[in-house]
């Protein structure tokens, strides 16, 4: 039976947390090869790492972990689709779209 993991807070003491889905990343709850950014997007990395730094992450924090190649392929490839990786974004900035 699965049970809650205490995961250190930034400040005292723990919190619990529902350990990830067997066969996924335990940090982003996310299917993905260990040398691939974490899920950025994933709600359960977004939640562990707030508990674990006391702040929302981004994908910086999600590739740290990562190469120089590796980050900066993704860098390159998350800003192509919008993204402002080095201003903190997660997701595309919604004023791609074209107004008229
Ligand atoms: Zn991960």
């Amino acid at each position: 039976m699965r049970q809650p993991i205490n995961i250190p807070t930034d400040g005292s003491g723990t919190m619990m947390l529902m350990p990830a889905r067997e066969g996924t990343c335990e940090i982003c709850a996310t299917a993905h090869k260990p040398e691939l950014p974490h899920n950025a997007q994933s709600l359960f990395y977004q939640t562990r790492f707030n508990i674990e730094h006391g702040r929302a992450p981004d994908w910086r924090d999600a590739m740290a972990h990562c190469s120089d190649e590796m980050r900066a392929l993704w860098t390159e490839q998350l800003t192509a689709r919008g993204v402002d990786v080095e201003g903190g974004a997660i997701n595309p900035a919604k004023t791609a779209r074209k107004a008229r």
